[in-house]
Parts: C-alpha cells; sequence; structure tokens
C-alpha cells in the first residue's frame, strides 16, 4: 500500500498537486509519496510561525522543559515506527536508526530541557549599577536537515532552537522526509502553540530555495557544502544569521606503534557505517609508511566480510543507498578517482541486483586527496612521520580528525596543532547531547550540542539600570 504523508504548517496537515514518489531502496518499490508544499502555503507557514514565536517567547524555561520532555517521550514512544521508516527511505540499517540515531536525537531534547531547568539569565554589578543580560530568542529559525540522519539532527539543532525560544520551519532532505513527518501527528497533539513547529516538504531547489529567500530570522543549515553556497546566494537580499553544518574530508592517521586491532575495528566503523553516509565517516586513511602493507591487507579482508543485504537484517552491514542517483554519482566519482591513478582496492562496481547497493570500496592513493564521498568509499595512502603535520594542516576542511596511536603525548601534541573541531585519539564517534559538536574551515562555523549549541540560537539583550553614577556623568564638566 502507498502511503501519502502531508505536510504540516501553522498546525494544518496540508497536500499539494505535485507528489514526490518514494521507492524503497531496497526493492526499487514505492511505498510512499510526499509533497512538494506550494509557495502561498509558505507565506501562510511563515505568520502562523510568527505568531506561535510571540507566545512561545514569553512561556518560563521551565515550562518550556515540559515540552522538551514530551518531544523526547513522543519521539521514544514511536521509536521503532521511526526507525522503520528511516530505513525503509534511505537504506541505511535498522539497527542504525533504532539504536543509534533517534535515541541520539530524542537525548537532545531531554538535554536541552534539563538546561533550562538550570538556566538563569546573567546579573552583573558593577560601578555604574546593574546589567541584566536576558537570553532573547531570535524569532523564526529555518532548519535545513541532511537526508542521512533526518530525526537525529532534529533534536541536534530544533531542541536548542525551540529551548531558546525560537519558532521552526523545518525542511527535511526530500530523500529523508517520512520520519519527521511520522513524528508531526504526535507534535500536532502537543499542548503547543500551533505553528511553533512546521515541517515543510519538497526538493531543495524548489522550496528549499523560497525559504531561504524568505524572511526567516535564522538559518540553521545542516547539509553540503555546494548547497550552502546557493542558500547564501538566495539570502543575499534578506540578510540573516546562518549557523552551518557542513560535511568534510575526514582524516584518520595510523602510526606504526597503534593498536592495530582495535584500528581496523574503528576504521571499518567510521567507513562503512550507514553505507559511510555520515558527516563523521572516514574520506582518507593516512598509514604510516612501516605498518602500511601488513594494514591494509587486513582493512582488506575485514572489509570483504561486510554483509551487504537488506537493510532490516540484523546481519547488513551496508543497505542501499537512498536513490539511483546517488548510486551513479558514487560510481562515477569512484571511476574518476581510477582514471586519475587511483588503485581499487576492493569494491568499485555496483551490485547487479535489484536495489541500489554498492559494495564497500577501498582506493589507494599516493597524493592526498581532500574529498568527501558521503557513501561506502575510502582512500588509503601511506606517509612518512615528517609529512604527517602537513598533511593534516592543509585540509582546507575541518570536522573530524582520527588519531591512532600508543604514544598519547604525540596525540596530544598533534590535536593541539590541528584545526577540527573533533579530534578522536584512540577512538570513534564519541559523542553526546552535552559535548559540542561542529565543523571549522569549510566544514563550517556552527556549534550543535551543549550549552554552545543553545547559545547559537539566542541574542543577548542587556538592560543596564544606572543605580551609581553614569560613565559620562560630568564628562564635559559644564
Ligand atoms: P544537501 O546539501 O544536498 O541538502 C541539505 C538540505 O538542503 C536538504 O534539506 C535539501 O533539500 C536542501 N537543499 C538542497 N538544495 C537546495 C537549494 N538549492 N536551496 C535550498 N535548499 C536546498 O545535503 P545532503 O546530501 O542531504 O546531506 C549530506 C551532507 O550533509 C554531507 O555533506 C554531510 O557531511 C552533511 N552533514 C553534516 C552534518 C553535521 O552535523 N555537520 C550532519 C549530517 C550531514
Amino acid at each position: 500500500m502507498v502511503k501519502v504523508y502531508p505536510y504540516y504548517i501553522g498546525g494544518e496537515f496540508r497536500k499539494s498537486k505535485e507528489e514526490i514518489d518514494k521507492l524503497n531502496p531496497a526493492n526499487e518499490e514505492l511505498f510512499a509519496k510526499i509533497f512538494e508544499t506550494k509557495i502561498e502555503d509558505l507565506d501562510f507557514c511563515l505568520n502562523k510561525a510568527r505568531e506561535a514565536q510571540e507566545v512561545w517567547k514569553k512561556i518560563s524555561f521551565k515550562e518550556r522543559a515540559k515540552v522538551l520532555r514530551q518531544i523526547h517521550s513522543i519521539l521514544l514512544d514511536n521509536l521503532s515506527t521511526l526507525a522503520e521508516l528511516e530505513t525503509k527511505e534511505i537504506g541505511k540499517t535498522l539497527k542504525e536508526s533504532l539504536f543509534v540515531d533517534i535515541p541520539l536525537g530524542a537525548d537532545c531534547f531531554n538535554y536541552y530541557a534539563s538546561f533550562l531547568e538550570s538556566l538563569n539569565e546573567e546579573l552583573i554589578e558593577n560601578e555604574f549599577g546593574i546589567s541584566l543580560i536576558k537570553y532573547k530568542p531570535f524569532g523564526v529559525v529555518a532548519v535545513y536537515l541532511p537526508y542521512n540522519v533526518p530525526l537525529m539532527i532534529f533534536g541536534f539543532s530544533c531542541a536548542s532552537a525551540l529551548a531558546a525560544g525560537n519558532s521552526l520551519i523545518i525542511k527535511p532532505s526530500e530523500f529523508g522526509s517520512l520520519s519527521l513527518l511520522e513524528l508531526a501527528k504526535d507534535i500536532d497533539r502537543l499542548d503547543i502553540p500551533k505553528g511553533l513547529i512546521n515541517i515543510i516538504t519538497g526538493k531543495g531547489d524548489a522550496i528549499g530555495r523560497f525559504l531561504a529567500q524568505s524572511d526567516v530570522d535564522v538559518i540553521s543549515f545542516t547539509g553540503s557544502r555546494e548547497t550552502l553556497k546557493k542558500i547564501f546566494s538566495q539570502a543575499i537580499d534578506t540578510p540573516k544569521k546562518i549557523i552551518c553544518e557542513l560535511g568534510g574530508c575526514n582524516l584518520c592517521v595510523v602510526f606504526s606503534d597503534a593498536n592495530k586491532q582495535l584500528a581496523l575495528e574503528n576504521i571499518l566503523g567510521s567507513s562503512f557505517i550507514k553505507s559511510g553516509q555520515m558527516c563523521i565517516g572516514t574520506s582518507l586513511v593516512l598509514i604510516e609508511e612501516d605498518i602500511y602493507e601488513d594494514f591494509i591487507k587486513d582493512l582488506i579482508e575485514k572489509t570483504k566480510k561486510i554483509k551487504i543485504a537488506d537493510p532490516f537484517d540484523p546481519q547488513t552491514g551496508i543497505g542501499p543507498l537512498p536513490t539511483k542517483e546517488h548510486l551513479e554519482n558514487i560510481h562515477k566519482r569512484v571511476k574518476d578517482l581510477q582514471a586519475k591513478g587511483a588503485k581499487i582496492l576492493c569494491g568499485g562496481e555496483p551490485i547487479s541486483k535489484k536495489g541500489y547497493f554498492y559494495p564497500p570500496t577501498i582506493l589507494e592513493i599516493k597524493e592526498a586527496i581532500y574529498e568527501e564521498f558521503f557513501a561506502p568509499v575510502v582512500l588509503l595512502k601511506s606517509f612518512k612521520k615528517m609529512e604527517i603535520e602537513k598533511i593534516i594542516k592543509e585540509n582546507p576542511t575541518g570536522l573530524v580528525l582520527q588519531i591512532w596511536t600508543e604514544d598519547i603525548y604525540k596525540a596530544k601534541e598533534l590535536a593541539d596543532i590541528s584545526d577540527y573541531g573533533t579530534i578522536w585519539i584512540n577512538t570513534f564517534a564519541q559523542m553526546g547531547s552535552q559535548i559540542p559538536f561542529g565543523g571549522n574551515k569549510l566544514s563550517g562555523w556552527g556549534r550543535n550540542l551543549g550549552r554552545f549549541g543553545f547559545f547559537e540560537y539566542i541574542q543577548p539583550k542587556h538592560i543596564g539600570i544606572g543605580f551609581k553614577k553614569s560613565p559620562v556623568e560630568g564628562w564635559f564638566g559644564v
């Protein structure tokens, strides 16, 4: 049965004439439809979001916290339905949706509820009087979500934006909309102003573009650098704060004194979980020359054992990519790299069966290439000790650096001089709601999570009350 998912604006579920088909990437069968949001509905949505925000911003931190806890509950109460939808639409394995992605997103609402419960605005006394520092929300935040982890990034960016007193117009990716639309049914039952949380669906270069051109107060963008550039030009006539969380070419450095088994396990995970469609995923593994041959032999052997099959099967390691276009695009990029001299060590050809399956693919390169693949593709390169700082520094992106070595002093020194938002030493994916996450350089400048995530969404407002002498009193002596 083909299920339809209307968009959700101002507390109403609406459809348009323009439908977008959703094919199950594991078997290419049509199973759902979403709609391209009508432009006139965007105006209605913006008005409702403004009205709702006027109410929401006056609600106390404690009362806002209650609502955040309710959102946490509806995410967990519906966990299996939501996880199944993410897996069916996107192709990542069910165990990722169920045990990692959605729980991590849900936890953000709990975290920011606790954060709000212990939050006090500031009061500073000095020689002139007292200063109240109020945490003023911006207004309406347009939230762009990427396709790979919709409900996780819903948690990462929307929990803090709501906690800060803003209303939301969420634009999920056309390739990952269903779980959020399913959740909208429960959001609608919450006792919150209608229009506080809106979800508009459709193509990036259609409704996504109009949203960027609208007079929302903030854009919170999680996605690719190419799209961010378009959003900048689209928003040029309506300037606004843009918080951006992009991807990058994440490096993994393996020194010869690394714990080999742990490094291998983590590289497999960081390169191929979610078919490599993780912003934190590894693009380039740098292996010290004296262990290179031995290390890659084991890496290739383990990679070939990963099971590629139905993402609902608990034994599956890699499911399909979300669409035929994603599959064709990555295959073309692999072939281009090969034409430029990269050597394919395993994988490299789409799997010839129904569904958009691409095998885990390893390529060997001689000179560093700083690309993000966002697919089950990873590059390997050997390095000499004296080159490594240069390779790390020349990366124009700065999201994640992994370092594997038993020499913690060496790792710490390297971490100190490296410009990355997250550096993991002998670990991977060590993250949580209380730990800031975001990129440097071309990977963006926003921070999600922790108290830093909250302060992205407020504008401090100063109310100075003069109880004593003002700084300019008597200045001219007249
Ligand atoms: P994308 O840039 O294609 O899409 C992101 C969002 O922008 C989607 O909602 C899409 O519909 C919208 N969009 C696309 N074209 C648009 C346009 N012309 N105008 C306005 N909006 C438009 O990204 P994606 O493929 O969905 O996600 C993958 C990227 O996201 C990768 O680069 C990945 O590293 C990054 N990512 C980053 C994080 C992070 O926290 N840093 C997390 C997940 C994914």
